[in-house]
Protein backbone atom coordinates (compact mmCIF):
# COMPACT_ATOMS: atom_id res chain seq x y z
CA UNK A 1 0.00 0.00 0.00
CA UNK A 2 1.13 3.47 -1.06
CA UNK A 3 0.55 6.18 1.23
CA UNK A 4 -1.84 9.07 -0.37
CA UNK A 5 -0.61 12.37 -0.40
CA UNK A 6 -3.64 14.79 0.65
CA UNK A 7 -4.50 18.40 -0.53
CA UNK A 8 -1.91 20.93 0.52
CA UNK A 9 0.98 18.70 -0.23
CA UNK A 10 3.25 20.27 -2.80
CA UNK A 11 2.99 17.40 -5.20
CA UNK A 12 -0.33 17.88 -5.75
CA UNK A 13 0.25 20.95 -7.57
CA UNK A 14 3.14 20.61 -9.49
CA UNK A 15 3.24 19.45 -13.34
CA UNK A 16 4.19 15.53 -13.10
CA UNK A 17 7.52 14.81 -15.41
CA UNK A 18 6.90 12.47 -18.66
CA UNK A 19 7.62 9.05 -18.10
CA UNK A 20 10.29 7.55 -20.56
CA UNK A 21 11.53 4.26 -18.87
CA UNK A 22 9.04 1.32 -19.17
CA UNK A 23 10.63 -1.05 -17.07
CA UNK A 24 9.70 -3.37 -14.46
CA UNK A 25 9.52 -0.73 -11.70
CA UNK A 26 7.06 1.05 -13.64
CA UNK A 27 4.78 -2.24 -13.89
CA UNK A 28 4.96 -2.67 -9.65
CA UNK A 29 4.23 1.14 -9.33
CA UNK A 30 1.21 0.34 -11.47
CA UNK A 31 0.33 -2.58 -9.33
CA UNK A 32 0.73 -0.50 -5.87
CA UNK A 33 -1.41 2.45 -7.45
CA UNK A 34 -4.39 0.15 -8.57
CA UNK A 35 -4.03 -1.52 -4.60
CA UNK A 36 -4.09 1.54 -3.25
CA UNK A 37 -7.61 3.06 -5.05
CA UNK A 38 -9.31 -0.25 -4.75
CA UNK A 39 -8.00 -0.39 -0.64
CA UNK A 40 -9.35 3.38 -0.96
CA UNK A 41 -12.71 2.81 -2.96
CA UNK A 42 -11.81 4.72 -5.54
CA UNK A 43 -12.43 4.83 -9.31
CA UNK A 44 -9.00 6.33 -10.24
CA UNK A 45 -5.52 7.40 -9.42
CA UNK A 46 -2.75 9.61 -10.30
CA UNK A 47 0.71 9.23 -9.77
CA UNK A 48 1.39 12.42 -8.06
CA UNK A 49 -1.17 11.08 -5.50
CA UNK A 50 0.75 8.42 -4.31
CA UNK A 51 3.83 11.40 -4.28
CA UNK A 52 5.60 9.74 -7.45
CA UNK A 53 5.77 13.07 -9.90
CA UNK A 54 5.18 11.28 -13.17
CA UNK A 55 2.41 11.75 -15.56
CA UNK A 56 0.24 7.88 -15.49
CA UNK A 57 -2.82 7.37 -13.44
CA UNK A 58 -5.37 4.25 -13.78
CA UNK A 59 -8.76 4.72 -14.51
CA UNK A 60 -11.18 1.83 -13.15
CA UNK A 61 -14.42 2.77 -12.98
CA UNK A 62 -16.35 0.29 -10.46
CA UNK A 63 -19.49 0.30 -8.32
CA UNK A 64 -18.67 0.61 -5.21
CA UNK A 65 -19.54 2.46 -1.92
CA UNK A 66 -18.08 5.69 -2.83
CA UNK A 67 -19.96 5.41 -6.29
CA UNK A 68 -22.84 3.34 -6.45
CA UNK A 69 -23.79 4.24 -10.31
CA UNK A 70 -20.04 3.53 -11.65
CA UNK A 71 -19.98 1.34 -14.90
CA UNK A 72 -17.72 -1.51 -14.68
CA UNK A 73 -14.64 -1.71 -16.78
CA UNK A 74 -11.19 -3.23 -16.57
CA UNK A 75 -8.49 -1.11 -14.98
CA UNK A 76 -6.71 1.24 -17.07
CA UNK A 77 -2.89 2.34 -17.01
CA UNK A 78 -2.66 5.77 -18.57
CA UNK A 79 0.87 6.98 -19.66
CA UNK A 80 1.52 10.48 -21.01
CA UNK A 81 -1.61 11.30 -21.82
CA UNK A 82 -3.15 13.92 -24.36
CA UNK A 83 -6.90 14.65 -24.75
CA UNK A 84 -6.81 15.38 -28.60
CA UNK A 85 -10.34 16.62 -29.29
CA UNK A 86 -13.89 17.38 -26.92
CA UNK A 87 -17.55 17.30 -27.34
CA UNK A 88 -18.90 20.93 -27.16
CA UNK A 89 -21.13 19.30 -24.18
CA UNK A 90 -20.50 19.62 -21.43
CA UNK A 91 -21.65 17.94 -18.15
CA UNK A 92 -21.84 18.67 -14.51
CA UNK A 93 -21.36 15.43 -12.02
CA UNK A 94 -20.49 14.91 -8.77
CA UNK A 95 -16.93 13.98 -8.03
CA UNK A 96 -15.16 13.06 -5.08
CA UNK A 97 -10.86 12.94 -4.84
CA UNK A 98 -9.09 10.37 -2.68
CA UNK A 99 -6.60 13.52 -1.70
CA UNK A 100 -9.72 15.34 -0.52
CA UNK A 101 -11.32 12.64 1.83
CA UNK A 102 -13.90 15.11 3.30
CA UNK A 103 -15.25 16.84 -0.08
CA UNK A 104 -17.87 16.32 -3.04
CA UNK A 105 -18.51 18.75 -5.67
CA UNK A 106 -20.07 19.66 -8.99
CA UNK A 107 -17.45 19.85 -11.39
CA UNK A 108 -18.51 20.08 -15.77
CA UNK A 109 -16.73 18.30 -17.47
CA UNK A 110 -16.33 17.49 -21.65
CA UNK A 111 -19.17 14.53 -22.43
CA UNK A 112 -16.65 12.66 -24.68
CA UNK A 113 -13.28 13.50 -25.27
CA UNK A 114 -10.77 11.54 -27.87
CA UNK A 115 -7.13 10.72 -26.05
CA UNK A 116 -3.65 9.40 -27.21
CA UNK A 117 -1.97 7.56 -24.28
CA UNK A 118 0.87 4.63 -23.59
CA UNK A 119 -0.45 2.23 -22.10
CA UNK A 120 2.46 0.06 -19.51
CA UNK A 121 4.07 -1.54 -22.43
CA UNK A 122 4.84 1.47 -23.92
CA UNK A 123 2.55 1.23 -26.93
CA UNK A 124 0.09 3.84 -27.84
CA UNK A 125 -3.50 3.63 -27.89
CA UNK A 126 -5.72 6.42 -28.99
CA UNK A 127 -9.55 6.46 -28.66
CA UNK A 128 -12.68 8.21 -27.62
CA UNK A 129 -14.17 8.14 -24.10
CA UNK A 130 -17.56 9.06 -22.77
CA UNK A 131 -19.59 9.71 -19.65
CA UNK A 132 -18.51 8.69 -16.46
CA UNK A 133 -15.18 7.20 -17.68
CA UNK A 134 -14.60 10.60 -19.48
CA UNK A 135 -15.12 12.46 -16.23
CA UNK A 136 -12.67 10.30 -14.60
CA UNK A 137 -9.92 10.66 -17.21
CA UNK A 138 -10.39 14.42 -16.96
CA UNK A 139 -10.12 14.50 -13.06
CA UNK A 140 -6.63 12.04 -13.13
CA UNK A 141 -5.29 14.33 -16.17
CA UNK A 142 -6.04 17.39 -14.22
CA UNK A 143 -3.92 16.04 -11.46
CA UNK A 144 -0.88 15.71 -13.69
CA UNK A 145 -0.89 19.37 -14.32
CA UNK A 146 -1.24 20.02 -10.64
CA UNK A 147 -4.84 20.85 -10.42
CA UNK A 148 -7.28 19.22 -8.05
CA UNK A 149 -11.27 19.42 -7.57
CA UNK A 150 -9.94 22.52 -4.93
CA UNK A 151 -8.60 24.60 -7.91
CA UNK A 152 -11.90 23.03 -10.44
CA UNK A 153 -14.36 24.32 -7.39
CA UNK A 154 -13.35 27.49 -6.63
CA UNK A 155 -13.25 27.99 -10.44
CA UNK A 156 -16.66 27.31 -10.63
CA UNK A 157 -18.37 28.61 -7.51
ZN1 LIG B 1 -8.41 13.17 -7.49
Amino acid sequence: MLSIAIYGEKILNQQAEPVTVFDNQLHTLADDMLATMQQAHGVGIAAPQVHRSLQMFIMASNPNSRYSDAPMMAPQVVINPQILQTSVEQIRGEEGCLSLPQERCQVARFESIEVRYQDISGEWCQEWLSGFVARIFQHEFDHLQGITLRERMSEQA
